[in-house]
């Protein structure tokens, strides 16, 4: 593989210190080597003077392929919103999911995400694609109760498939998706947890999203759900949980004591209105490791984790009248680091620092939206003032993705023409 040198970029480190420094980044066989001034030469050399260079955001929680069923169910109450949503999702043909794969890759690569975490069926289908975007793909193939599937066969065995034949993956990464207690017994539960801890594989799964469901699940077992999940012996640190907006400071305190990450998803929970708002100032005095993800584009409707940066500091701000409340540089954490902890990569993502993975993102500087970029306020542009247009240039592990704004891994206007065409077929099919 050949090498690259990135030169006189402001870097965001994300380093311990958090440091932001006007250096060279040199990548050497996909890892960053240096950081400083380099002098080595490089097969290929990209000019960031004066531009801000980031690592590469993690997206905790998506639904990929729904990127094609983009505004088909906005505003809606949820109960009508989820019948419109799974019976478009009934009719989904492996076509669909490929291109709406494709869709959301470039869509990501153009905001500066270079991995993200998936839950969905299909995830063979998913991987071909996100493998032809070169995106990191922690992808987790939905696992829950067979008589509410619409999966042929049983999906902690599909589960178990798509894992042994995508092991090894330089970028693709398979774990297990489950979908909530709502879908989910405690053998599948537990199922699930004995397959992820015999093969080190993520624990994903959506927590605690509404009031209803926390309720519902109340009067069946006597428990809300993080309780619950904790006493059938279910939570550990491969757990990383999605949303987690209904919660008590107790149930926090077990995700704490779990070692378990949480995904916020702050845009989906006002978007359907669900009403609950993560407590994440609770979350991080207690140690619990909080992510942040976009959820799909039927909730969202985008898969930009620079807008979602912001909507969380500003949503958490609001609803306690604080606006000391998740400082820039702790959303910027949530995006980078936190989001490269929660899916057990922290050793080898999230930071620019030497022997890492090389995920980076570099945004123009001369955008008049990023000035005036005093070194002091560069965090406070990026989580505040920044946007996806403002992405220039997208590199994960060695392989650039875009470069000045022209994607290379994907065709993009054949995506747009096959997406725009399948969507319309889509919606038409009964
Ligand atoms: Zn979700």
């Amino acid at each position: 593989m050949s090498s690259i040198l990135i030169k006189g970029g402001h870097v965001v480190t994300q380093n311990a210190r958090r440091e932001i420094v006007r250096a060279d980044v040199l990548i050497e066989e996909g890892r960053i080597s240096k950081v400083g001034a380099v002098r080595d030469a490089a097969d290929e050399v990209i000019d960031a003077s004066g531009d801000i260079v980031i690592p590469g955001l993690v997206n905790a929680h998506t639904h990929i392929a729904m990127t094609l069923m983009k505004g088909i169910a906005d505003d809606l109450p949820f109960g009508d919103f989820l019948d419109k949503v799974f019976a478009a999702d009934a009719r989904r043909e492996d076509r669909d999911i490929d291109i709406g794969t494709r869709l959301g890759c470039l869509e990501m690569i153009r905001s500066g995400t270079t991995t993200f975490v998936d839950m969905y069926y299909c995830e063979d289908t998913i991987a071909k694609a996100v493998e032809a975007a070169g995106l990191r793909g922690v992808l987790c193939w939905a696992v829950l109760d067979q008589r509410f599937t619409t999966q042929g066969g049983v999906p902690l065995e599909n589960c178990r498939r798509f894992h042994s034949s995508h092991k090894g993956r330089k970028k693709i990464i398979p774990g297990i998706g489950l979908q909530g207690v709502y879908v989910c017994s405690e053998e599948t539960f537990l199922g699930a947890r004995e397959f992820a801890l015999e093969n080190d594989l993520l624990l994903h799964f959506h927590l605690s999203e509404t009031r209803k469901e926390v309720y519902d699940h109340k009067d069946l077992t006597g428990k809300r759900p993080v309780d619950w999940l904790e006493s059938i012996g279910f939570l550990g640190p491969q757990c990383l949980a999605a949303h987690a907006a209904w919660l008590t400071i107790n149930e926090v305190r077990a995700l704490a004591r779990a070692k378990a990450s949480i995904a916020s998803c702050p845009v989906s929970n006002m978007k359907l209105a669900t009403g609950g708002v993560a407590p994440i100032p609770e979350m991080l005095a207690e140690g619990v490791n909080v992510s942040l993800g976009t959820d799909g584009s039927t909730t969202n409707n985008s898969l930009d984790m620079l807008g979602e940066m912001k909507t969380l500091a500003l949503l958490q701000k609001s609803n306690r009248w604080d606006p000391t409340v998740v400082r820039a540089q702790q959303a910027l954490d949530f995006a980078t680091l936190n989001g490269a902890r929660a899916i057990g990569l922290g050793d080898v993502l999230g930071s620019i620092e030497a022997g890492k993975l090389a995920d980076l993102v570099i945004l123009d500087g001369k955008a008049p939206n990023l000035r005036p970029m005093l070194p002091e306020h560069i965090v406070s542009n990026i989580v505040y003032s920044a946007n996806a247009g403002n992405v220039k240039t997208t590199i994960c592990e060695g392989q650039v993705l875009m470069r000045d704004r022209h994607v290379l891994s994907l065709r993009e206007s054949e995506v747009l023409d096959a997406a725009e065409a399948t969507a319309f077929e889509l919606l038409g099919r009964k």
